[in-house]
């Protein structure tokens, strides 16, 4: 998936660099601890039994870790990992080609597992559940069903929906773990490291402020630190201050939470056109044409996060502390909007 905004946990094409900052073993995991110590155990116990690992899921918004916590995996069980993504298996052949060139104990990593076709779905059960590969050869009346044995073999399977992903593939992994947004400490640690590889020259109050800014996320603080230090070139010797870090990102209209024009125009849909709310996630977009998927995808996860944002049966709702961000005064408590 692309996106070209600055503050989307989605993958861009200057993202590749960052391949070069993943993660590459568990020890190298910065946050996510309770994951982590769950990882550990998992691959300790495959190789105690010389198995491969169960099947895993990750779930989470975007630019948290789940691509990069299969390579982890894979990494520390020595085996490979071969990449792809539900959009492009669009036909049952296309997945019963992949899995007839796994190895025993590799790893499939299936980023997006929530846009499997159904008739993928169907082929991918029984080879996670038996390692089998039902097929059926020729057509019409003298068609035959043959069953191929498959080599142990993990899936790892990444999304941002959980919801969407039907419920019989979701009990055929074992291991489930869902990736929260990272906190201010981590994102330090991680830009600290990023900064030194790049060999970038940045100050403990230019970490922190570009830390600040980048929703709880790692892409994004990688993706940022890479804009700020364009900017420290031209502008500041090359060296990232908390004020030059804030005047870049101030220029890159990111406001001090992370916040970007699409975030506040959300904010101010809801506010100004809609009392508040409730309103339904499609009628935002809509409104602000933006795309359904970006919006619970990238921003409203975060937003409710902040609680800027809350969820009703009825659609979402600006919090009074949204009101305050944008420097408005919140209607009065016992309103109907915040009787939730
Ligand atoms: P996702 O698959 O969830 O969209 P990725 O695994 O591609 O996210 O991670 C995005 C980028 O963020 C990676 O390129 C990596 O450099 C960085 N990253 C993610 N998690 C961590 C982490 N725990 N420690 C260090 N860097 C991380």
């Amino acid at each position: 998936m692309t996106d070209e905004r600055l503050i989307s946990g989605q993958r861009r094409r200057d993202d590749r660099d960052n391949i070069a900052l993943r993660p590459r073993l568990l020890k190298d995991i910065v946050g996510q601890d309770s994951v982590r110590d769950n990882l550990h155990i998992l691959i300790q116990a495959a190789r105690n039994r010389s198995e491969p690992v169960d099947h895993v899921l990750f779930y989470g918004p975007p630019g948290l870790g789940k691509t990069s916590f299969a390579h982890v995996i894979a990494n520390e069980m020595g085996v490979n990992i071969r990449v792809t993504a539900g959009p492009s298996i669009e036909r049952a052949g296309d997945l019963a080609a992949i899995l007839t060139h796994l190895k025993q104990n590799d790893i499939l990593f299936i980023d997006e597992v929530h846009r499997l076709g159904r008739a993928v779905e169907e082929v991918l059960y029984p080879a996670m559940e038996d390692f089998v590969l039902d097929i059926v050869i020729g057509k019409g009346p003298a068609a035959k069903n043959v069953r191929l044995n498959l080599p142990r073999f993990t899936v790892i399977g990444a999304t941002t929906r959980l919801a969407l992903l039907a419920a019989p593939l979701r009990d055929r992994f074992g291991a489930q773990f869902r990736l929260d947004f990272y906190n201010q400490e981590a994102l330090e640690f991680i830009l600290r490291r990023a900064a030194e590889m790049l060999k970038v020259d940045i100050r403990p109050e230019g970490t922190s402020e570009i830390a600040r800014r980048a929703r709880g996320t790692p892409r994004i603080a990688l993706r940022l630190l890479r804009r700020v230090r364009d900017f420290a070139q031209v502008k500041a010797d090359g060296i990232i201050t908390g004020v030059v870090a804030g005047e870049a990102l101030a220029l890159l209209n990111i406001d001090y939470l992370g916040l970007d024009d699409i975030d506040r125009r959300i904010l101010h849909i809801i506010i100004d056109k809609y009392g508040g709310g409730p309103v339904g996630l499609d009628t935002i977009a809509a409104a602000i044409s933006e795309d359904t998927a970006t919006i619970m995808d990238v921003c409203e996860p975060y937003l409710l996060q902040l609680g800027f944002l809350a969820r009703t049966p009825r659609g979402r709702v600006a919090t009074p502390s949204a009101y305050e961000h944008l420097g408005m005064t919140p209607p009065e408590r016992g309103g109907q909007q915040f009787l939730f």
